[in-house]
């Protein structure tokens, strides 16, 4: 009898998911999601929630803008540059052997304001919905007022009575701890032994506290979900159950639309849209996905990545089982420099709610993130953080692996790829100080 994982042997897994032999291998592989395109049996999110979200955004835009004043430029919206890559497209196609054919592009979300990762999308979002909550609860505000003025001391006093919460590996504690420190809440920010320490500083100097635990991203959730609970004026920010976080997320789908439409980008039946998102509960590629489904329709095929130590959501939506799999349950060790992606179990929520709107979940190993993270700064001149380079695998995959092929083939969308774009969201890096993106470069040079 061998080791037993998640109730079974490998060879039992084995048996009805072949592929689980190869990611307990490591090895970095394309799987296709056969609930793509399948009805969800409940409905968690709506398009009525991203407009509502939306909205909320609206509202809030001149009370962010008057408080990170680097947000003017857009008006107190928090959007992302689209950035077309092609000396990437040529860097790509001379390391490897496979040609991409049609545009490549890169959703610079590393730029995002505030926080410099898609974590401004979401976990902003959330704590500006927790804020609004309380001050129309209590009578301080209503929708219909100018949001500006909640950047007054009286509101910092008022909300400096409540706290908010978060467990994170990084880019989730900087989003909601700057964030809900600036407007005055007592932030916690529960971190796993994955997060940078230029991170932990950073959060301390804006004001929220940071406890460290010696353990990984979902213990560290965990022992904040606990010790919130004690507090009836704390609001935990729950990466593994968030609703809220998902809307936010999914916002970025309409704004995208709008990008194509000023670029003259077309994406219809005749030009599809491939995205690559790396992934690690899902949530933010989930919500983001959702939103570009409302946007794009059957013409966007969403892929997801993740590092062949912590293929969490792989294993949750092929095993069906979501958060009750663990990475660990098959031997693998969640290790990996992609700090953003290390997390053991995926998100129950983004699994149910974005599951059947996905192609297909990748993996790729660490060494390959070190090169594509250096590719890009020597052909873009962009710099993004490990996580964030996971997407740049995918077009080569889904265009270079049998799966991929097949995927193509099966969609009609073979003969399509010369008109197709190909977007590789570059999810975050925009705050990572100067000293640890030279350390990071010099360790990629050695590779
Ligand atoms: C958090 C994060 C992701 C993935 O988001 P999940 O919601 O955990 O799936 C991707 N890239 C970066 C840089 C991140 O910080």
């Amino acid at each position: 009898m061998g080791r037993i994982m998640n109730g079974k042997t490998m060879d039992k897994w084995a048996s009805r998911f072949p592929l689980i032999r190869k990611i307990a291998a490591m090895d970095e592989l394309l799987w296709l999601n056969p609930g793509y395109g399948r009805t969800p049996a409940s409905i968690a999110v709506t398009a009525a929630d991203v407009a509502d979200a939306e909205r909320r955004w609206v509202r809030f835009a001149p009370y962010i803008r008057k408080a990170f004043p680097e947000t003017a430029s857009a008006n107190g919206l928090i959007e992302s540059p689209l950035y077309s890559v092609p000396r990437m497209k040529e860097f790509l196609q001379a390391s490897s052997s496979v040609p991409i054919p049609g545009r490549l592009m890169m959703k610079a979300d590393s730029e995002l304001p505030i926080s410099g990762s898609i974590k401004a999308r979401g976990g902003i979002y959330e704590v500006l919905k927790t804020a609004e909550r309380l001050a129309i609860g209590c009578g301080l505000l209503k929708e219909s007022d100018d949001y500006a003025v909640l950047a007054d001391d009286s509101f910092k006093a008022f909300f400096s009575d409540y706290a908010i919460a978060v467990g994170s590996t990084g880019n989730l504690g900087l989003s909601i701890g700057i964030m809900a420190a600036k407007l005055g809440f007592h932030t916690t920010v529960h971190m796993s032994r994955d997060a940078r320490q230029w991170k932990k500083d950073l959060l301390r100097e804006k004001g929220a506290e940071v406890r460290e635990y010696e353990a990984d991203y979902s213990t560290a959730v965990e022992a904040g979900r606990r010790q919130a609970a004690s507090n009836r004026r704390c609001h935990f920010i729950d990466d593994e159950h968030s609703k809220d976080l998902f809307v936010g997320y999914a916002t970025a789908g309409d704004r995208l639309k709008k990008q194509f439409q000023k670029a003259g980008i077309a994406v219809d039946g005749g030009h599809p849209l491939f995205v690559f998102l790396p992934c690690g509960v899902g949530g933010a590629p989930g919500g983001v996905t959702f939103g570009l489904k409302q946007a794009f329709g059957e013409n966007v095929h969403a892929f997801f990545v993740e590092p062949t130590h912590s293929p969490s959501f792989l294993l949750g939506l092929l095993t069906g089982l979501y958060d009750r799999v663990s990475v660990i349950d098959f031997g693998l060790d969640n290790r990996t420099a992609a700090d953003g992606l290390a997390v053991p179990k995926t998100s129950a929520f983004a699994g149910k709610a974005a599951g059947h709107l996905i192609s297909g979940c990748l993996t790729v190993c660490d060494r390959r993130l070190f090169q594509l993270q250096k590719g890009l700064a020597d052909t873009e001149r962009h710099w993004i953080e490990p996580s964030a380079a996971a997407g740049i695998a995918g077009p080569q995959m889904l265009l270079g692996t049998e799966f991929g092929k097949h995927y193509l083939h099966i969609h009609h969308l073979t003969e399509k790829t010369a008109d197709a774009t190909f977007l590789l969201w570059a999810t975050g890096g925009g705050m990572v100080p100067q000293k640890i993106r030279a350390a990071d470069y010099e360790r990629a040079s050695r590779i």
